[in-house]
């Protein structure tokens, strides 16, 4: 068994600088409660890059990234870069779709300690990450979106079987460790051939999993559900959009866009990225809520153990997700929280808890 782990660290740009660091501090002390050590390796991405090289992916982190499989990505700004490197993918987008990174799994949990519009809500968006109705990324070359004059637009959504399949395995496994329930949206009264497909396989694929319970809801209907009685979710399976959409409205109905935690794997690689953007209008003034992306940080190390089977690194994960549950309930919090706590200051706090965790909530000398 390893006992070191090579991950990648990539700021990103605007809090990606302040966050991403606090989320390599935490993972750092963790793992080596649990007897392991990571090797890190910082690639670069974003601003700095196209003021440096002139691109905002240079072909070294691509180069390094083909040799990792887990890496953890700060947000990009790629709203804020010049215009000319805002015309293909953003770099999230394009690392996505280089590795085929399917799966991207969006917890979306309420903490004590935080105000919830729904403080019940435990559940698990299981979002198809490579085709759907995301038009940028769902042809092999050029998009799917596409002008034939300046005054008609259209967009072609990609829906195939083999996708639906894996994202539909991904959801029903990872509900064989929950509540045993999943969630099937889709729009097959509108959208009927293509979304009508994703709901009939994500169906086939259900009789492989007798134990585990089945339905389907639209995804209008399915917004409305969230917000009335969320409770009643545990893993939701959908296309990219869809998937987009009701992950950022089940974080917020848990607390906060800016706790929301996320990773996107393929059999082979994960990449931990949290659910929030670069937040520019509160960069460099470190303030910045770490909490998105030190869960995040969590999953990835998660998703390591279940494919190596090295349950220490299960042990560190449940130790992340115990500090940050701990530090919260504690009322420490930033301000977006309605806190006065730093970056520094929260994962600091953390960090406390992992060297001295309060009876009964951390694990990390556990093995
Ligand atoms: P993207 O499209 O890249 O996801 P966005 O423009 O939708 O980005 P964010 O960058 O996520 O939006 O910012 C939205 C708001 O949430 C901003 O006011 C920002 O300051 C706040 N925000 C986002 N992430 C955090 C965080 N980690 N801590 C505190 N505030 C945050």
């Amino acid at each position: 068994m390893a006992n070191r782990y090579r991950i990648g660290l990539i700021d990103g740009d605007g809090i990606g600088p302040e966050i991403v660091p606090a989320a390599a501090r935490v993972v750092e002390q963790a793992l080596s409660g649990a007897g392991r050590s990571v090797d890190w390796v910082p690639l670069e991405l974003g601003h700095t890059t196209i003021e440096r090289y002139g691109t905002a992916i240079p072909e070294a982190t691509l180069a390094a990234l083909d040799d990792l499989a887990l890496w953890i990505l700060g947000p990009h700004d790629s709203a804020g870069y010049p215009s000319e490197h805002r015309a293909g993918l953003t770099p999230g987008g394009a690392i996505r779709k280089r590795y085929d990174l399917y799966a991207n799994i969006r917890p979306a949990l309420a903490h004590d300690g935080v105000r919830a519009t729904n403080p019940d809500l435990d559940l698990v968006i299981v979002r198809e990450n490579s085709e759907g109705l995301y038009a940028d990324r769902n042809m092999a070359r050029g998009t799917g979106e596409f002008m034939p004059t300046p005054d008609v637009a259209l967009s072609v959504g990609v829906i195939t079987r083999a996708a639906t399949e894996r994202i539909a395995v991904s959801a029903f496994e990872l509900a064989r460790s929950r509540r045993k329930h999943v969630t099937i949206v889709h729009k097959a009264n509108v959208l009927s051939m293509t979304t009508g497909l994703f709901r009939d396989v994500c169906l086939e694929v259900a009789q492989r999993y007798p134990d585990v319970r089945v339905d389907d809801e639209h995804v209008d209907a399915m917004a409305a559900h969230l917000v009335r009685d969320g409770r009643r979710f545990d893993v939701v399976v959908t296309e990219n959009l869809f998937g987009d959409i009701l992950s950022d409205l089940a974080a917020e109905l848990a607390g906060s866009l800016g706790i929301a935690a996320s990773i996107n794997t393929s059999a082979t690689k994960a990449m931990a990225q949290a659910a929030h953007g670069a937040a520019p209008d509160i960069a460099g003034r470190g303030v910045a809520n770490p909490v998105g992306i030190i869960g995040s940080a969590a999953m990835l190390i998660e998703w390591q153990a279940l494919r190596t089977g090295d349950d220490a690194l299960a042990v560190a994960a449940e130790s992340i997700r115990s500090g940050i549950s701990t530090a919260l309930a504690a009322g420490i919090a930033t301000a977006d929280l309605g806190g006065t706590a730093t970056t520094a200051g929260f994962t600091d706090a953390v960090l406390d808890i992992l060297e001295n965790p309060p009876p009964g909530t951390n694990l990390a000398n556990e093995q």
